[in-house]
C-alpha cells in the first residue's frame, strides 16, 4: 500500500501536508476515530480522502448536500480516483450502476446523503459492502445548537451499530464547544481523538465600515477588485434582487440566490458562479455550504451576521486556494434592531444564548483592537501579536481627548428626552433642517448646530463610540432611541474626561491601507489570464466547475514557472498524475502559443 504522502503527491500534486493533516492521517489509519476541526480552506478533505486511498475496502463519506457531493467527486474523478455519489436525484439505471461497481470493489469512496442512507433499504445492504471508513461531513449539522442543524444527520449514530469495528472520521469547520460536545456523544467518538487546528486564516484580510453609504462603500471595493469573483451576503431575500439587479445595471455580471428560488433556478445560478460565468453572487446564507469554489476572492457583509461562527465560515469561503482574499462588513445599529427582532421569534431556551452570541459579533464590528485577535478568542485560540492584516492593525486608532465632543452629543442626547436616534442627533448637532429635526420641534433647541465644525460621519463615528462605551444606550426595542445611563450625566457636569478614536474617513483609510500583498511569484498575469481562458474552455468541455481543472494557485504557478515539458508540468503546484496527463498536452501547448505571440508582438515593435 503506498504511503499517505505518496499519494498526495503522485495524486493530487502537493509537496507537503498542511498542519495537523498528517496526524490525523496517521490516526485514522492506526483504525482509530477521529473528530477533525479545521477552518474552511484547512484541507479537512484530504484528511479522509487519503485514508481511503492508503486502506483496503469503500470509504463511505456522509455529505449532506448533493451540490456538495457532486463537485467533490468530480474533482476525485479528476484526479483519476474511483469515487460515486448515491442520491435520490439519480435514476434507478444510475444508482444501479454505482451499486454495481461498489459490488465489484471498484470503488474507493461513495458520497451519499443520510436521507439516502436511511432510505430504501441503504443500511441493510451496508455490511456487505466492505466499508473500510466512515467520515461524516460537516459534521456540525448533527447538532441542534449548530447554525446548519439537519434533522437527519441525528441519525447517524447507528452507523456504529450497523458497522461496528469500522473507524468513524467526523469533520467540521465549527469550533462551538456545545456543538463539538454533540457530535463526539451523538456518534460515539472519544475525546481523546479530537484533532483542532488553529482557526486563523492569514490570507484573508478583515475590515469593517459604517452601514452609511453601503453602495457606494460596495462600488468602491469592486474597483478594487475587477473581475475577481466574490459573494455579498444580504439578510432578506429582497435585499439579494435589490443588489443583483443594481449590480447588473452597473455591468457588474451579479445574480441573487436565496432559498425562495427554485431548487432548479437555485442550481443553475450556483452553476454558473462555480463556472466563473457570474462573478457576484448577492446571497442570502442560504448560499454557501457545498461551495467549494476555491478562488473566490472576497466575501462582502451587508447586514451584520448573526454570530461570529456563522460570519467566520462565511468569510472563510473567501480565499481557499489559500491566496490573498479580502473581507468587508457593513455595521449599523439598524442591523443590530434586525437581528433583535428575528430573537423574539426564537424559542425562549435559546434567546440567551443567541443574545450574547449577537453581543459578541457587534464586539468584532466595533472593534478598536486587532479584529484578528477577537475572531480568534471566540473559537478559544490567542494570538501572540496583533496580526497585522486587518483595518485596526493598518489604521491603528488614534485618540484625543474627546470631552467636548462628547458633551455637545450627550446634550443633543439629553435634551431630546429619550426620542432621537443617532442619526437625529447628529443632524440637530449640524444644524440640519431636515423634517425628521424640524418636526419635532429640534431646531429650538439649545445644542442645535454646535457641532457644525465636524462632519456628519464624523458625528455619526464619535456617538457610536460613545454608545460602544456606555455613555448613551440604544432602546432597539423604541426605534433604537438614545437614552442616558448613569455615565451621561457626570460627563455633562465635566466631571469626567472621555476619550476618543480620531475618525478616519474611508477614503483616508483605503489610501492609507497597504495594498494587497501580491505573492512574489505570481507569474506573467498575462499568461495567467490566457491559461484561464483554456481551463474555462476544458471546464464547459467536461461541464464541471473550473477549479475542478485546476485551482487558481495551480495557474498562477504554471504562469510562473512557464513548464516546457511534462516533466516541468508535473512540478506545478496541484499538477497530479492523471490530470498531468490529462491536461499536459494541452496546457503546454496553450503556454507554448501564448510565448510565440508574444514574441512575435515583440519583435514586431
Ligand atoms: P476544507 O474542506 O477544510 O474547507 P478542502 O479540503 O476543500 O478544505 O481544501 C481546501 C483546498 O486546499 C483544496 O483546494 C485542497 O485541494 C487544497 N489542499 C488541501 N490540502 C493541501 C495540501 N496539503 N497542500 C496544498 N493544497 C492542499
Ligand atoms: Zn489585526
Amino acid at each position: 500500500m503506498p504511503t499517505p504522502l505518496e499519494i498526495l503527491q503522485r495524486v493530487y500534486g502537493y509537496k507537503r501536508f498542511h498542519p495537523l493533516q498528517e496526524q490525523v492521517i496517521d490516526h485514522v489509519l492506526g483504525g482509530n476515530d477521529a473528530l477533525v476541526l479545521m477552518p474552511t480552506g484547512g484541507g479537512k478533505s484530504l484528511c479522509f480522502q487519503i485514508p481511503a486511498l492508503c486502506k483496503e475496502g469503500l470509504t463511505l463519506v456522509i455529505s449532506p448536500l448533493v451540490a456538495l457531493q457532486r463537485d467533490q467527486t468530480s474533482a476525485l474523478k479528476s484526479n483519476g480516483v474511483a469515487a460515486a455519489v448515491l442520491n435520490s436525484t439519480q435514476s434507478a439505471g444510475e444508482s444501479e450502476a454505482v451499486l454495481a461497481d461498489i459490488a465489484s470493489g471498484k470503488l474507493k469512496l461513495l458520497y451519499i446523503s443520510p436521507e439516502k442512507l436511511f432510505s430504501g433499504g441503504t443500511a441493510a445492504r451496508l455490511p456487505t459492502w466492505n466499508v473500510g471508513l466512515i467520515a461524516v461531513d460537516e459534521a456540525h449539522c448533527i447538532s441542534f445548537w449548530g447554525h446548519d442543524f439537519r434533522p437527519e444527520y441525528t441519525q447517524l449514530g447507528r452507523l456504529r451499530q450497523i458497522l461496528p469495528g469500522v473507524p468513524l472520521i467526523a469533520l467540521t469547520a465549527t469550533a462551538d464547544p456545545a456543538i463539538r460536545r454533540d457530535i463526539l456523544s451523538q456518534l460515539s467518538i472519544e475525546e481523546d481523538s479530537v484533532f483542532q487546528s488553529s482557526f486563523d486564516r492569514p490570507n484573508l484580510h478583515l475590515s469593517v465600515l459604517p452601514g452609511q453609504k453601503r453602495f457606494e462603500r460596495l462600488q468602491g471595493f469592486l474597483k478594487d477588485h475587477p473581475g475577481q469573483a466574490g459573494i455579498v451576503y444580504c439578510l432578506s431575500r429582497a435585499g439579494t434582487e435589490d443588489l443583483a439587479e443594481k449590480l447588473s445595471r452597473l455591468g457588474y455580471k451579479a445574480d441573487a440566490y436565496h432559498a425562495g428560488l427554485s431548487t432548479e433556478v437555485r442550481h443553475n445560478i450556483q452553476d454558473a458562479f462555480l463556472k466563473d460565468e457570474t462573478t457576484i453572487m448577492c446571497a442570502t446564507v442560504a448560499f454557501g455550504m457545498g461551495i467549494d469554489k476555491s478562488n473566490v476572492r472576497w466575501v462582502v457583509h451587508w447586514n451584520l451576521p448573526k454570530n461570529l461562527e456563522g460570519f467566520y465560515q462565511e468569510i472563510g469561503r473567501a480565499g481557499r486556494d489559500g491566496l490573498p482574499a479580502d473581507t468587508l462588513l457593513f455595521y449599523s445599529y439598524a442591523d443590530v434592531a434586525g437581528q433583535l427582532k428575528f430573537l423574539e421569534d426564537a424559542n425562549p431556551e435559546r434567546r440567551d444564548l443567541l443574545t450574547a452570541k449577537l453581543e459578541r459579533m457587534k464586539q468584532y464590528a466595533e472593534a478598536f483592537i486587532c479584529r484578528r485577535r477577537i475572531l480568534l478568542s471566540y473559537f478559544g485560540e490567542t494570538l501572540e501579536k496583533d496580526c497585522g492584516h486587518c483595518d485596526v492593525c493598518e489604521n491603528p486608532p488614534e485618540t484625543f481627548d474627546g470631552t467636548v465632543t462628547a458633551q455637545k452629543f450627550l446634550s443633543a442626547v439629553y435634551r431630546t428626552q429619550g426620542r432621537a436616534t443617532l442619526r437625529h442627533c447628529a443632524l440637530i448637532l449640524r444644524g440640519s433642517h431636515a423634517q425628521e429635526v424640524v418636526e419635532p420641534g429640534w431646531h429650538d433647541l439649545k445644542t442645535f448646530g454646535v457641532g457644525k465644525d465636524l462632519k456628519f460621519e464624523e458625528w455619526m463615528e464619535y456617538g457610536t463610540q460613545l454608545i460602544n462605551a456606555g455613555y448613551a444606550a440604544v432602546a432597539y426595542d423604541r426605534g433604537m432611541s438614545l437614552q442616558l445611563t448613569a455615565l451621561t450625566i457626570p460627563v455633562l457636569k465635566g466631571e469626567k474626561t472621555v476619550p476618543l478614536v480620531k475618525y478616519v474617513s474611508f477614503e483616508e483609510k483605503k489610501a492609507e491601507a497597504p495594498k494587497p500583498k501580491v505573492a512574489a511569484a505570481d507569474g506573467d498575469p498575462d499568461l495567467f489570464d490566457h491559461l484561464k481562458l483554456v481551463r474555462k474552455k476544458l471546464a464547459d468541455e467536461y461541464d464541471v466547475p473550473a477549479y475542478v481543472i485546476f485551482s487558481d494557485k495551480t495557474l498562477k504557478d504554471m504562469a510562473s514557472k512557464v513548464p516546457q515539458n511534462s516533466l516541468e508540468f508535473r512540478q506545478v503546484h496541484g499538477v497530479g498524475e492523471v490530470k498531468a496527463e490529462s491536461y499536459g498536452a494541452i496546457f503546454l501547448r496553450a503556454i507554448q502559443d501564448f510565448k510565440s505571440r508574444h514574441e512575435e508582438y515583440q519583435g514586431g515593435r
